[in-house]
């Protein structure tokens, strides 16, 4: 962090502001010019308290050289993270494809869809229990019981279950049940939720929120990574712009800045991101294309009578032969699918 003091400091003044720093445990370096004075403080600066009235009164500016997430970091930890989902690696060499109906609706419906997606190349079954839904008139979730759906799929395909948590309370209900906890666009600073999920040891795939930047995501990450849970996804699934012909639109950029800033695996969601079936495929190629290491696909037996999301999910063909061409992109990229 570097400090630029305002015209005129005096000694007594750096004197001041250096022995407040140094509760922080910094180390601060004057740089002491004929107008200006300069402060680099180095060391860990995560926990200085920049509206703090000793740096309101004597600091003009405030640059920030480091990023405010520290593990989820690149720089500080080099090698990618590999993210086991139920034995399925995440992050690797091989690209992971997670798919499944937008919510679980019954068991003959979650078995059929298992089945399904297992035979074209998927490799974990998605499918909502708990569904948090814009208007409260919607369908919910068949909660608990979705769960049971879930693991009767599980059991008859070996399918790793990824599925969404909505509530700090309902971490103990989850365990066992889930190789991997979903953190929804609209929980992502659900910081309550995080905090629990960072003491539990199951891998959490975090989405980013609507309206959230990449460094707030990374904070949301450090949240969960923070706890002592190192097993974190992050998932760009489509933010809120001007742009109203999809549902959001898709930052593909976030996937090369995502990967560049930090170790964490990085998946897509094109069903989300662009709220109709006949684009996902093309959104799911770019993605790819672009460096991401997996995608959560909806998938439905039925998606003209899906309970949530079936504009955007695709039927049993329309998935297969995303997975073809999926395939094919990644041994052009020298990954395998
Ligand atoms: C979902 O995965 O079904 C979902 C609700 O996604 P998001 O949180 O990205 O809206
Ligand atoms: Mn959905």
């Amino acid at each position: 962090m570097i400090i630029v003091l305002k015209n005129g400091a005096t000694h007594e003044d750096i004197n001041k502001i250096s022995g407040w720093l140094s509760r922080y445990n910094v180390e601060v370096c004057p740089i002491v010019g004929a107008e200006t004075t300069v402060l680099g403080v180095v060391g860990d600066t995560s926990s200085i308290d920049r509206n703090s009235v000793y740096l309101t009164e004597y600091a003009d500016r405030i640059i920030k050289v480091q990023e405010p997430y520290k593990r989820a970091n690149n720089k500080m930890h080099p090698e990618d993270t590999i993210v086991n989902v139920g034995g399925v690696k995440i992050g690797g060499k091989r690209i992971v494809v997670i798919a499944g109906p937008c919510s679980v609706e019954n068991e003959r419906q979650i078995v059929d869809i298992a089945h399904h997606i297992k035979k074209s190349g998927a490799t974990v079954i998605r499918g909502g229990a708990w569904k948090p839904r814009t208007s409260p008139y919607s369908f919910q979730g068949l909660k608990a019981e979705g769960l049971e759906l879930l693991n009767i799929a599980k059991a008859e395909t070996g399918l790793p279950i990824v599925t969404e948590i909505t509530n700090p309370m309902h971490v103990e209900k989850f365990i066992g049940k889930v190789e991997c906890f979903q953190v929804g666009a609209r929980n992502m600073q659900n910081y309550e939720l995080l905090i629990e999920l960072g003491k539990a040891r199951i891998p959490v795939l975090l989405k980013r929120g609507f309206s959230n930047t990449l460094e707030e995501f990374l904070m949301s990450a450090e949240y969960i990574l923070s706890g002592g849970n190192e097993n974190v996804i992050l998932c760009e699934r489509g933010i809120r712009t001007n742009e109203t012909f999809t549902r959001n639109t898709l930052d593909i950029s976030a996937v090369p800045a995502l990967k560049k800033l930090s170790h964490l695996p990085v998946i897509v969601d094109p069903s989300h991101a662009s709220g109709m079936s006949w684009m996902v495929e093309s959104l799911s190629m770019a993605s790819i294309a672009a460096g991401a290491d997996g995608l959560m696909i909806e998938v439905h037996n039925d998606p003209a009578n899906a309970l949530s999301d079936g504009a955007q999910s695709l039927t049993y063909d329309m998935f297969e032969n995303t997975m073809k061409k999926l395939k094919s992109i990644a041994a052009v990229l020298g990954r395998e699918l």
